[in-house]
């Protein structure tokens, strides 16, 4: 499983330790569910740690510690920075050193994740001089003070909106498969409804459906069955358009919603997917590789018709794909005819 316990090994705060921080695999490998809960994880981290930083770096302004004399007391916490000569690689801060590796991930790579480093930044920068002012003159620099407290509340609460976020978009997924859930699908897919007839531009809902998944559960177990279901939703959200969604109908079945385009348009997206899937046997954990098909059948969203009767017809071309042999396209046109996409 990826994001393991291991993956946080750099919090282990001893100074002697020069680890480079490791990168979560779920961040590298691009697993969107783990990889959420691993920012979320490392947010909630930094938040306690920066915390118990300024209550160290407090307690060495007002009560001048043992540690006065030795060489590290003027840089308590807070106030030694891994930004403070570029060099990250002797950092007492976690989080700086989290965020100068992972920042070009896609999660990471955000406005709302820059603003925040920024803030970390700078709360740094405010520590280390009210420090400077205090170690010179023995007092402190009120309004420098002041400074680095308003830092510190807005790393805070920026760090909390960023949890929010990150908290809301992961209630919309299936923590399975990654792809978006039913509920959310349900209010996507009303939206969509009535943007498409707005716009009055054509969109279309199609269902996929996993063949004989029933007895590759019964053959190789259900953990298998859960590592298909999960590629299977990696190849259907990588090889749609950046507009279309994936979501979870249930069980085994996918539906994806394809804004604009018309039924040509999507009997094509829909044959190359079904193609790609055929194509991409899965690997299982003890090596061996399953080749996976799915049947497929998709209906236009009308202006006269609701999001169930919708779905509905789609699911009469699936059940028109499953009947005519599976691993197939079929498209729904009127009630008497399920017509045939490609295969
Ligand atoms: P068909 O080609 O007609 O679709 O046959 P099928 O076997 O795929 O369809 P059926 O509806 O008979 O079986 C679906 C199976 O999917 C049964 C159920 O145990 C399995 N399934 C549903 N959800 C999950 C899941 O989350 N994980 C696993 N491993 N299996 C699941
Ligand atoms: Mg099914
Ligand atoms: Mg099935």
């Amino acid at each position: 499983m990826p994001g393991t316990k291991d993956d946080k090994s750099h919090r282990e705060s001893d100074p002697s330790d020069q680890r480079q921080p490791e990168m979560p695999d779920s961040i590298a490998d691009g697993n969107l569910v783990d990889a959420e809960r691993d920012i979320l994880q490392e947010l909630e981290t930094a938040l306690s740690e920066h915390i118990a930083l300024i209550l160290e770096w407090n307690r060495h302004l007002i009560v001048r510690d043992e540690d006065e004399n030795t060489e590290n007391s003027g840089q308590p916490g807070i106030a030694a920075h891994p930004h403070a000569d570029d060099h990250i690689d002797d950092h007492d801060c976690n989080f700086g050193a989290w965020y100068a590796l992972n920042q070009h991930n896609r999660l990471i790579d955000q406005p709302a994740m820059h603003a925040l480093a920024t803030t970390h930044e700078q709360l740094h920068n405010a520590a280390r001089r009210v420090l400077k002012h205090f170690d010179h003159n023995g007092t402190i620099d009120t309004a420098e003070y002041d400074v680095m407290a308003l830092r510190a509340e807005s790393f805070f609460s920026q760090i909390r909106r960023l949890e929010r976020a990150f908290r809301t978009a992961r209630s919309n997924v299936d923590p399975l498969t990654g792809a978006y859930n039913r509920q959310t699908m349900l209010s996507d897919l009303e939206v969509e409804r009535e943007r498409s007839i707005r716009t009055n531009s054509a969109t279309a809902i199609a269902m996929v459906d996993l063949d004989h998944f029933k007895a590759i559960n019964d053959t190789y177990g259900h953990q298998a069955g859960d590592q298909i279901l999960q590629a299977i939703a990696g190849i259907l959200q990588s090889h749609v358009r950046p507009f279309d969604k994936v979501y979870r109908y249930g069980g085994e079945e996918f539906l994806i919603c394809l804004p604009n385009a018309d039924m040509r348009q999507t009997a094509r997206i829909l044959e190359r997917l079904r193609r790609v899937i055929e194509a991409s046997p899965v690997k299982l954990d003890n090596d061996i590789s399953l080749s996976i098909t799915t049947s497929i059948g998709a209906a236009p969203i009308l202006p006269d018709r609701k999001i169930e009767q919708i779905i509905e017809k789609a699911d009469r071309a699936l059940y028109a794909a499953k009947e005519s042999g599976r691993n197939r396209v079929r498209l729904w046109r009127s009630p008497e005819n399920a017509e045939t996409g490609k295969k």
